[in-house]
């Protein structure tokens, strides 16, 4: 039985109704994942609480495994001893959910599954702009990278309070009910399952942080095991891993300790996404400057990098608290403009141009 593990139960809130193509609850992402005919839907890895990890595969992936990894091929004579795909069809991911709690992303990756495999999505609607650029690569879905954080989490936190908002993402202590809080929750890694009274849907039921389980010869978890070894095994170009937080949609340029060349591109893919957002009535300002690389912290984006040589940047989509007023449609379309913003941009060069990357 799906789940059997799990020690806490689904964290309900008196919200409203969610719309009927809101798929988001762990049956429902298995059930869409199992549907697949054009894509092929493979098991990456369980997790603790006792669900699979699907990913998703659109495009031709029968290459046999690279002689090398990045980091031996990167300093080799040739970078072509890890990668050989020079000329053909770059690999996207598209990675959703991995804090559970974060529904928005997912609902975007069952849609896009839903759309990629009949030609509309669970909305009913088309979106030929996406799915072209989508044919012009490979591309990877994850549609949740932490199905044991979203299985306790509700389906959404449209016009929750901040208060709820945090209970239900990063957990509350048992001694006195307070909030963990989002960088608090970080303090531990895991989370000290025996002092929570709920753990929120930001790790896994064993209470890691997915997104922090990033020490080299120490990974903690089955869901980064399984995401760092699809990113090596088919040398993946790029990934949007796809987030919510409590305000305004934003697109993440990527920190100081990516390589100089994925800090310029991710950099200039963030100024474009989040100037798009404003646009699409998603942002409130408009960007006063260009977005810049910025801060040295690293997480499993590094840790994919290492692995791919791939530029691994991050979404934040809204949750919609109560100031905002997002439509459930709105909720989701930061995912669709990212995606467009990475794919019409790669098209003009190599996303991780292998023969310059590791020159600095
Ligand atoms: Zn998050």
């Amino acid at each position: 039985m799906y789940g059997a593990n799990l020690r806490f139960p689904k964290e309900e809130l008196n919200l409203e109704p969610r719309p009927d193509w809101w798929m988001v609850r762990p049956e429902e992402i298995i059930a869409t994942c199992q549907s697949t005919k054009r894509g092929q839907a493979n098991v990456i890895a369980q997790t603790p609480g006792g669900f699979p990890i699907y990913a998703v595969f659109y495009g031709d992936f029968s290459e046999p495994a690279p002689q090398s990894n990045w980091s031996a091929g990167s300093s080799s004579n040739t970078y072509k001893s890890y990668f050989q795909r020079e000329g053909q069809k770059q690999t996207i991911l598209f990675m959703a959910g991995i804090h559970g709690a974060e529904a928005e992303s997912v609902c975007a990756a069952t849609n896009l599954i839903q759309l990629l495999e009949t030609g509309k999505d669970f909305r009913g609607k088309t979106n030929n702009e996406l799915t072209s650029l989508i044919d012009q690569y490979r591309f990877i879905i994850i549609p949740c990278a932490n199905m044991d954080g979203r299985a306790v989490s509700p389906d959404h936190l449209r016009h929750a309070t901040f208060e709820d908002f945090r209970a239900v993402s990063q957990g509350c202590w048992k001694s006195d009910g307070s909030l963990i809080g989002w960088r608090g929750s970080k303090e531990w890694f895991p989370l000290p399952l025996d002092k929570v009274k709920n753990p929120g849907g930001y790790p896994n039921a064993d209470g890691f942080n997915i997104m922090h389980d990033a020490c080299p010869g120490h990974i903690r978890t089955a869901e980064a095991k399984g995401i760092l070894r699809l990113c090596e095994r088919w040398c993946v170009d790029a990934v949007l891993n796809a987030h919510s937080c409590e305000g305004q949609p934003h697109f993440i340029a990527p920190t100081l300790l990516a390589y100089p060349a994925h800090q310029r591109r991710g950099a200039a893919w963030a100024t474009t996404a989040n100037d798009l957002m404003f646009k699409a009535g998603l942002r409130k300002e408009a960007l006063r400057e260009p977005m810049k690389a910025r801060g040295a912290t690293f997480n499993l984006n590094t840790m994919m990098m290492y692995a791919s040589g791939a530029l691994a940047v991050t979404l934040e989509c809204s949750t919609c608290s109560l100031e905002n007023n997002y439509t459930f449609d709105q909720l989701i379309e930061p995912n669709y403009i990212a995606l467009k913003v990475i794919m019409e941009d790669g098209l003009t060069a190599p996303i991780a141009d292998r023969s310059t990357l590791f020159q600095g």
